[in-house]
């Protein structure tokens, strides 16, 4: 299919995607495919306000109604799988399975969120005094705002949502401005499905506002979004917070990774070696979960290294629409550039670089087409232990499990960790309180790729956000403690007499 019949596919016809101020490029080769209009301050401002009227309205809707909604978007997305997968991979340059992946990934968390509905459980509490009865319950919050990165340019965005309308909340969604067009065959794909729910769904109840940082940030600072979900960098994580938290609003951050492996000396190393390659260069590098730092034993980093080598030079690297590529571009040029800048900086620090450089610059003049790189370290120096966006790998050597877990956890971000060993005991110290700070930390499995069923982020600078599964849903909910007298007493608490 070609781009064009991509975008058609996805109802996004030709006449829609030209003449505003927004150019959207697309990775595969750096050609512009759309021109979108964006709004601006004021049409933002509407736009919640359309979204505080829908609250009112849906937060009486009963919970397993609004789950009705999400089960419809769920069929909605099942139809339009192939084709929404196909536009974020158009779009963000991740390969075609990646790309279907990730609308499989908002399938299942409407199935979580359908179940949810009907499991939105408080609890009943004793209460110290007689004839009294205390409950907990969690009410609908308000607007939740969403603000989603490239990488992801969908999935965050069903991560937030499926939860947000089943508790009880309109979203707001500002896509990455490199990804606004998957957002709005998203959105389309929204419409069918309130379309088939009926009149209880209010207008605005899940809407769209595409445009730069400056939307991102009038977002954050509304009081009249009750929650911001905020995905990105650590910088910008920062911005919001300090945003939301001048007006005591809640955010929910998920920033940047910076996602190790320990491969220790009883690991299965064919299975490490799969699981290395498959969490440090799938998505071109750029998963927030990406494996980028390699803490190998002494005893077995001279088995691994060439095997890796090996496989490194082997890699598929090509057009991710068509089948059999494991590595598609990275999504710019400033991507390409911060990519040369750390690898000059690495080596600066005493590294030595295993593949890196531009790929099929012929055919892609324009794109940004890489080999992934292994950096070989003698110490986790401060390139290690910041953040670049792009296919690093930085291996270092470890001698005692204590110094591996130090190493893992000597870094600003806490997302994701993995252990390869098959000790027992080993494993087990590596998920106690001094092992791993991350808010992901996995035995046998690479650092990404994470299941919705848990709750995902992480710690420190990741943000301490948690999204998608588990109990996650809480964070789009306000908790109520009600205490009811049923006597004809009134007793006071802490046995207080207070006799008038
Ligand atoms: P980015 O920070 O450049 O942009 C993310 C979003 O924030 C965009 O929509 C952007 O317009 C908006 N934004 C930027 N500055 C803002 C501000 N001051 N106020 C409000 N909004 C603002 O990130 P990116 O390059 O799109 O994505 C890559 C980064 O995202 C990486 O650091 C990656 O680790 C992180 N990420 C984290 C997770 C996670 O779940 N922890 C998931 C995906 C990506």
């Amino acid at each position: 299919m070609g781009h064009r019949d991509i975008l058609a596919a996805c109802g996004l016809a030709e006449g829609a995607l030209s003449g505003g101020d927004l150019a959207v490029t697309t990775p595969v080769d750096g050609s512009v495919i759309a021109q979108l209009s964006t709004d601006d301050a004021a049409a933002l401002a509407a736009k919640i306000e359309r979204a505080r009227a829908a609250f009112r309205a849906w937060r009486d809707v009963p919970a397993p109604r609004r789950g009705e909604l999400v089960r419809l978007l769920g069929e909605e997305l099942r139809a339009e799988k192939d084709n929404l997968g196909a536009l974020v991979t158009l779009e963000c340059g991740k390969i075609l399975p990646e790309g279907l992946g990730e609308v499989q990934e908002m399938i299942d968390i409407c199935d979580f969120a359908v179940g949810l509905s009907r499991q939105l459980h408080g609890l009943t509490i004793v209460s110290e005094r007689p004839g009294h009865a205390m409950r907990e319950t969690w009410l609908p919050m308000g607007v939740c705002g969403i603000i989603s990165a490239f990488n992801f340019p969908v999935a965050v965005w069903s991560w937030n949502a499926a939860l947000a309308l089943v508790c009880g909340d309109p979203v707001i969604w500002k896509p990455s401005e490199k990804t606004p067009l998957t957002a709005l065959a998203v959105q389309k794909i929204c419409e069918r499905a309130l379309a088939r729910f009926g009149d209880d769904a209010p207008e605005g109840l899940i809407q769209l506002a595409l445009g730069g940082r400056d939307i991102g940030e009038a977002l954050a600072a509304s009081p009249d979004v009750a929650i911001v979900s905020a995905t990105g960098s650590v910088p910008m994580g920062r911005a919001v917070a300090e945003s939301v938290a001048k007006r005591l609003g809640r955010s929910i951050l998920e920033l940047g990774g910076n996602n190790a492996m320990i491969v220790a000396p009883s690991a299965d190393l064919d299975l490490a070696l799969r699981a290395i390659t498959f969490s440090a260069v799938g998505t071109c590098g750029q998963r927030c979960t990406s494996l980028r730092r390699l803490i190998v034993h002494e005893e077995v980093y001279s088995a691994l290294l060439p095997k890796l080598k090996a496989v490194y030079d082997g890699l598929a690297i090509g057009d991710p629409l068509a089948g059999g590529t494991l590595v598609g571009p990275l999504i710019d040029g400033d991507a390409l550039a911060a990519m040369a800048a750390a690898l000059e900086e690495a080596e600066a620090q005493g590294g030595t670089v295993h593949g890196g450089g531009r790929a099929l610059e012929d055919e892609y003049p324009d794109a940004a087409y890489v080999r992934p790189a292994i950096v070989e370290m003698p110490g986790q120096s401060d390139i290690v232990r910041s953040e670049t966006f792009a296919p690093i790998l930085y291996a270092l050597r470890y001698r005692d499990l204590d110094e591996a877990i130090a190493l893992q956890n000597g870094v600003p971000q806490g997302l994701s960790s993995c252990i390869f060993s098959t000790d027992v005991r080993e494993t087990e110290a590596f998920l106690a309180a001094s092992g791993s700070d991350c808010g992901i930390a996995n035995v046998n499995i690479g650092p990404s790729g994470a299941e919705i069923g848990g709750a995902f982020g992480g710690e420190k600078e990741t943000g301490g956000g948690r999204e998608s599964g588990s109990d996650a849903w809480k964070a789009y909910m306000r908790r109520q403690t009600a205490t009811v007298n049923w006597s004809r007493d009134l007793p006071l608490a802490q046995g207080i007499t207070f006799d008038v």
